[in-house]
């Protein structure tokens, strides 16, 4: 609480007497630069960085891809992980970027990862947080400190129940989601001309919304703030700039998402094997004129995979009519003997049919996870 209290009259006093806004593209002034570091200073006092060498490589790798195509590539960054399990993020002014390990553990690419990034590096590269305090009575200035003292960080309840009382008033939760729009618009911009896939930036925005309808509650924050994140309709924005770039939205390049597996199994004495889907079986396969069926079965769970990540769609799964046969988009995904039914008690085309059935639900439920 001490030690909270102190920094939040560091930043109190450095936007109180700050400058005023820079231009968007501008460079980082020697005032935001004093702001960052005084506070980078404090936070790091109070909190644990992780000292892992892979970890932080792995962060710094993907930071520095970003600030290569951001406004100003020749500004400094600094990138750093702090051992906290919330999924969190925040730049401070003057390019310090914090990640929480929290939001390490949640991120499911490298892709996801950079899409977080380049929304931070939105933040500072767009003086978003002095362009929060020139439109703010000097009041609200001191306010606002404590919400960003508050917000980062801070262990403490009675602080943190504070600034959340403070961000809930209206005009402050309505200001902030303007910057967060505009940190998602300038981050998908950069990360288009980076390496990194931009819909990591969607499908991690979108599974935050979903765990927050989970639990009803604002659980996961991300940004500078720890606001309501307004993820729905953030996630909107983002498909439609996507959208507006031709960039084709193949959810499954960015997330573990649905994976086809192989697995052995012994039904009735006969060493057969699975292909399961999301944790359901998709065909149930077993030894063919030589060939194992686990040796099938992989060959299917790749053949399944690969029309995965070429975006296939539920509509696109069909069985054949003239043979036991289940494709995807025209390719052949698996075709069952007549042994692979009798393991499953049906004819060769049902067992085909049930198949493709079983396919098509899987996309379906992940379609209706993915288009709320
Ligand atoms: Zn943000």
């Amino acid at each position: 609480m001490k030690q909270a209290r102190r920094w939040w009259w560091i930043v109190a006093a450095a936007l109180l007497f700050g400058p005023a806004v820079p231009s968007a593209h501008a460079k980082f002034s020697a005032e935001e630069i004093r702001i960052g570091t005084e506070t980078a200073k404090e936070i790091e006092k109070g909190s644990k960085l992780v000292t892992d060498e892979a970890i932080l490589k792995r962060v710094n790798e993907i930071g520095q891809e970003i600030v290569r195509v951001s406004p100003d590539p020749t500004e400094k960054y600094v990138f750093k992980v702090i051992e906290d399990k919330d999924i969190n993020a925040f730049a401070l002014p003057g390019g310090f970027v914090y990640i929480y390990t929290g939001l390490l553990n949640a991120v499911e690419s490298d892709d996801e990862l950079a899409g977080v990034i380049a929304h931070e590096i939105s933040h500072a590269a767009l003086h978003h947080g002095l362009k929060l305090t020139k439109r703010q009575k000097p009041w609200d200035i001191a306010q606002m400190a404590v919400v960003l003292a508050g917000a980062l960080a801070n262990k403490d309840t009675s602080s943190g129940a504070y600034a959340l009382s403070v961000l809930n008033t209206a005009k402050l939760n309505g200001y902030t989601v303007e910057l967060e729009k505009e940190a998602d618009a300038a981050g998908l911009k950069m990360i288009t001309q980076s390496k990194y896939n931009p819909v990591g930036m969607l499908t991690f925005m979108e599974r935050l919304d979903r765990s927050e309808s989970r639990t009803g509650a604002s659980v996961v924050e991300l940004g500078i703030f720890r606001t309501h994140p307004y993820t729905p309709d953030r996630a909107r924005a983002l498909r439609a700039g996507l959208n507006n770039a031709n960039i084709e939205i193949n959810r499954r390049l960015t997330t573990r998402s649905i994976q086809a597996i192989a697995e052995s199994v012994k039904i009735r004495d006969v060493e057969a094997a699975v292909v399961k889907i999301d944790g359901g079986v998709f065909v149930t396969l077993a030894p063919s004129e030589g060939a194992p069926a686990l040796e099938r079965a992989r060959s299917v769970a790749e053949a399944v995979n690969r029309s995965l990540l070429a975006n296939l769609r539920f509509q696109e799964v069909t069985a054949s009519a003239a043979a036991p046969v289940i494709q995807g988009r025209g390719i052949t995904l698996a075709e069952l003997t007549d042994a692979d039914a009798a393991l499953v008690n049906k004819t060769p085309a049902d067992a085909a049919r049930s198949a493709a059935s079983q396919l098509k639900d899987t996309l379906w439920r992940e379609y209706l996870r993915t288009h709320s």
